[in-house]
């Protein structure tokens, strides 16, 4: 275990939102730059780290259902390949700064991308590659939180820390409550019964089945990633 740090391998789940950042493109390059540069400065230290991309900012599935005919599932394969071009782009982004980056999507394109394969996975890690999951779990009716939880379990990763771009989980909606606490602990249960927005409820009670704690972060303020990668206080911690 890389010694200064409290996790040795840690999945690290970056929304499609927050790889758009206040852009109108789908995605800014510098939050790219920004991702890539502190991931290689915790993988220079020997942790490892799998990475879950999201595809919001291209397509979410749930929300374009029912327009022009498109069933959900159709929707949600739509959702599933957007995930894949953030997944390209993070690659191509890590690799320009020297990190070796595998792809490896829940379905096959292996034109494009090595196909999930759990162990060969893990031995990216082990060589200190950074592995990018993509297209999801490959299902449709779920999400890329739940694909986080899903690949941490599996490849036995000690934290999903979740990227986002609010400094963690408040106890009301601080956009609307000024008043609203950010909280520095809580359970996964907390986040079951109180309904708080963190992740959907099939990534959350897979989180809580597995005891795998979460870390909710903003992405935005510099040194963030880092510092959750390393294990270091950030944001609001839960089940743990
Ligand atoms: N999606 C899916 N199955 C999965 C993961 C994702 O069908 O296992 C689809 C779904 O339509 C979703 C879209 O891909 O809306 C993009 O993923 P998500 O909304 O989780 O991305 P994020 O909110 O993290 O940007």
């Amino acid at each position: 275990k890389p010694s200064s740090s409290r996790w040795r391998r840690v999945l690290l789940k970056v929304s499609g939102e927050a790889l758009a950042g206040d852009q109108s493109q789908n995605i800014d390059p510098k939050i790219a730059m920004a991702i890539a540069r502190e991931v290689a400065s915790v993988t220079r230290l020997g942790i490892e780290v799998a990475l879950v991309v999201g595809g919001g900012n291209i397509f979410r599935g749930s929300s374009r259902a029912g327009c022009s005919g498109l069933d959900r599932s159709s929707a949600d394969y739509i959702g599933m390949l957007a995930t894949v071009m953030n997944a390209i782009f993070l690659q191509a982004t890590m690799e320009s700064i020297g990190i070796p980056t595998r792809v490896q999507t829940a379905f096959r394109m292996s034109e494009v991308a090595e196909p999930y394969i759990r162990r060969r996975a893990i031995r990216h890690l082990e060589k200190g590659r950074v592995v990018i999951f993509a297209a999801g779990i490959g299902n449709p009716f779920f999400t890329t939180d739940t694909a986080a939880a899903l690949r941490c379990a599996e490849i036995n990763a000690e934290v999903v820390l979740k990227a986002t771009n609010v400094d963690g989980v408040y106890d009301d909606d601080p956009k609307r409550n000024p008043q609203a606490r950010l909280l520095d602990t809580l359970t996964h249960q907390d986040v079951i019964s109180k309904d708080l927005s963190v992740m959907d409820m099939t990534a959350i009670t897979l989180c809580q089945e597995n005891s795998i704690p979460v870390v909710v972060f903003n992405l935005n303020k510099p040194g963030n990633i880092e510092k959750a990668i390393k294990g270091e206080r950030v944001g609001t911690l839960i089940g743990a």
